[in-house]
């Protein structure tokens, strides 16, 4: 079975830190869960994720005014440690049967879930060891990316992104079937 799913992340160039993941499987099963770890400072100073990212996170507003900053809420059930965000993906992982993982543009999603365990050597058993691509099936089908369907709501919301990733893959599944 395939699972979609999607990332955010702080990328320095040299390290790819985990915000949030999000997961859909082909049955409508999902995860979603945002990292208590991810250095927010750095965030904070990313134009493109305060923009983008931060404001679909769960955030506590500072009570001072402009004297302080707004926070993570690292009490909202959706926030986790990296090490059970681990366990969580994991056990998603492994209770489908065959699974497959998807992403779109997949390459720094899968370094972001594979991370989570630690190196590439201590990928748990039963996970699989790539993300095969949307863009990839695409351009397979002669398509390009702008010719799948367009998001309407919740861009660089993980979950919200997974589900969309899904909507894109039974598009493709139709055009290779030939309806
Ligand atoms: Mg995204």
């Amino acid at each position: 079975m395939r699972i979609f799913y999607d990332t955010e992340f702080l990328d320095d160039g040299r390290t790819i830190d985990l915000i949030s993941i999000g997961m859909v499987d082909e049955d409508g099963r999902e995860l979603y869960a945002v990292s208590s770890e991810f250095d927010q400072s750095a965030v904070r100073r990313h134009g493109w994720l305060m923009a983008n990212v931060w404001p679909s996170l769960p955030i506590l507003r500072n009570p001072h005014g402009t004297r302080g900053i707004d926070r993570l809420d690292v009490t909202d059930p959706v926030v986790h440690p990296r090490a059970q965000i681990a366990r969580m993906v994991a056990d998603f992982i492994r209770s489908v049967p065959d699974p497959q993982l998807w992403a779109f543009y997949s390459a720094y999603d899968h370094v972001a879930l594979a991370q989570l365990f630690g190196p590439m050597s201590n990928l748990p058993a039963g996970i699989p060891m790539q993300t095969d691509d949307l863009v990839t099936e695409a351009k397979r089908l002669g398509l390009t990316p702008a010719d799948l369907p367009q998001q309407e709501a919740g861009h660089h919301n993980a979950i919200a992104d997974a589900r969309h990733n899904r909507d894109m893959a039974r598009h493709l599944d139709r055009i290779a079937r030939g309806y």
